[in-house]
């Protein structure tokens, strides 16, 4: 479960939630002697999204360059047979 870090515009206290993707956003400062709206800070979910991105990124660009290496291989291969079929 994602942790979202909220910060009270009025009050400015921080405070972490875990709750859901789906879950609702909280609006309102948990202080007592608070009213003040709370604002969704881009803290751990976001950090941990874009980690992500960046990993698959690395990995699909090593993954191509392989997969491009292999298909020149093939493309060697396969002119070989195609030749002796057509004689
Ligand atoms: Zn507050």
């Amino acid at each position: 479960m994602p942790n979202y870090d909220y910060k009270c515009e009025k009050c400015e206290h921080l405070f972490e939630v875990f709750q859901t993707m789906s879950a609702e956003k909280l609006s309102d400062c948990p202080q007592e002697n608070c009213d003040g709206k709370v604002k969704r800070l881009l803290g751990t979910g976001g950090a941990v999204i874009f980690k992500g991105s960046g990993f698959y990124e690395t990995d699909y660009r090593s993954d191509s360059y392989k997969a491009g290496e292999k298909k020149a291989k093939k493309a060697k291969e396969t002119s070989s047979p195609k030749k002796e079929g057509n004689d």
